[in-house]
């Protein structure tokens, strides 16, 4: 089930944008079952769930770290984690990058924006982004490679909303090139869209969709 799950996703996404299963909840044999159907990114947002999942599973999985990330738990995952989607605040890159060094890897992040009418979700502003890539502290990290931009439009059934959210994202991606990567290939990414709007996120630019329900069902 979840094999054809994964099929049908992958036949309405172009090659470019990349599928991420968010797994989280789910246990290792379910996510066993995704890998031999060939799925290799995964996404979670618990660290301690992370750990233990990658642990016990095949060590060729890429791992993306999806939710809020606490900077005392950075250390945890810094040794493994393919690509941090949530980088929300200078201390926390700065912490990535401590334990990038202690690992003698870069880390892949993106950068969180607030695009979202909610008060609750996490993520920057684009004037907090750009105060980040302008710091020193920025400038001066050796263990961090930023690959583009992730957020997370409302909760809403709204598409309109969400669709200008989108487009408010890919336009901060768009606006953060320009000025701050314009000679850099690797900061590519716009991580945006899930199970009920990946299709509307990939018109609008998305290229990396990170979908959960629609592959392992719902969560209780
Ligand atoms: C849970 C989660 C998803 C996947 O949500 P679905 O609606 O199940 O596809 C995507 N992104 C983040 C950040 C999540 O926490």
């Amino acid at each position: 089930m979840i094999q054809v799950n994964l099929r049908n996703i992958q036949d309405e996404i172009p090659e470019n944008v990349l599928l991420i299963a968010v797994s989280k909840t789910k246990p290792a044999n379910i996510i066993q079952a995704a890998y031999e159907g060939g799925q290799r990114d995964f996404g979670e947002n618990k660290v301690q769930e992370l750990v233990t999942k990658h642990s016990e599973l095949p060590a060729d999985i890429k791992w993306h770290f999806i939710g809020h990330l606490q900077r005392n738990k950075v250390k945890y995952i810094a040794e493994f984690v393919h690509l941090i989607h949530s980088v929300d605040s200078l201390k926390l890159l700065q912490e990535i990058n401590k334990h990038g060094k202690k690992h003698n890897r870069t880390i892949r992040c993106l950068l969180q924006f607030n695009i979202s009418q909610e008060e609750s979700k996490f993520g920057l502003s684009r004037k907090e982004g750009k105060i980040i890539l302008n710091s020193a502290e920025y400038k001066s990290m050796q263990h961090i490679e930023i690959c583009g931009v992730m957020g997370m439009a409302s909760f809403t059934q709204d598409e309109n909303q969400i669709s200008m959210e989108f487009d408010s994202l890919h336009n901060t991606f768009q606006e953060m090139k320009d000025e701050f990567f314009q000679d850099d290939n690797q900061f590519k990414e716009v991580s945006m869209g899930m199970s009920g709007d990946y299709k509307l996120a990939i018109k609008k630019g998305s290229t990396m969709v990170r979908v959960g329900s629609l592959i392992f069902g719902s969560r209780i």
